[in-house]
């Protein structure tokens, strides 16, 4: 197993749609474990496989859900199915998320309250999920990294300026740009 580098927003990887799996073969068992190996050595909720550069539709995740209750497992190939996301304001102090791939920064943004996602496991086994509240925040964050979207693309007026500024500020706009977890200082203080 090994940790992988993370990308950083910039990287094209991030802002395209990944590919389907259509092997599940050992390649794939072991690139499952390495991103659980990078996703715990980063203190992530969840990473996605465009954030270590590969291009395919995984994400692993690792969280308390709504219960407290930790669960730990792995999408190949999700669906997701979300209730409606509120037209209403994000409240900074709730509704605050942040990236992996957007280190050291994070921002109010409304999700949907409830999600089921299906999918299959790294053997190809049928999983599904059925998640509320800030697990249900974390199933929509890893499927919208399948699709080639990160959080801060979904911002509302209010915030996506502030995220631009920071963003140029940072330097997150070009490609090349990584992060070592468990070598680089931690992005988000953990
Ligand atoms: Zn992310």
């Amino acid at each position: 197993m090994a940790i992988h580098p993370i990308v950083v927003y910039g990287e094209p990887v991030l802002h395209r749609r990944a590919e389907k799996i259509t092997e599940f073969d050992a390649g794939l068992a072991e690139l499952v474990a390495d991103m659980h190996e990078t996703l715990d050595a980063s203190n992530g909720v969840g990473l996605a496989a465009p954030q270590i550069g590969i291009g395919m539709a995984i994400f692993v995740f690792n969280a308390d859900d709504d219960h407290g209750v930790r669960r730990r497992g792995t999408f190949v190939n999700p669906i997701l199915i979300a209730s409606k996301i509120p037209d209403t304001r994000p409240d900074p102090d709730e509704e605050t998320e942040g990236c992996l791939s957007v280190p050291s920064l994070d921002f109010p943004l409304k999700r949907a309250e409830r999600v089921t996602v299906n999918g299959v496991d790294e053997t190809g086994k049928p999983v599904t999920l059925t998640a509320e509240g800030w697990f249900a925040r974390i199933m929509q964050h890893e499927y919208d990294h399948l699709q080639g979207t990160l959080y801060v693309d979904r911002l509302d007026k209010r915030w996506s300026k502030k995220w631009k500024r920071a963003q140029a500020d940072h330097g997150y706009n070009e490609p090349g740009r990584s992060w070592m977890p468990g070598v680089d200082p931690d992005p988000f203080g953990h």
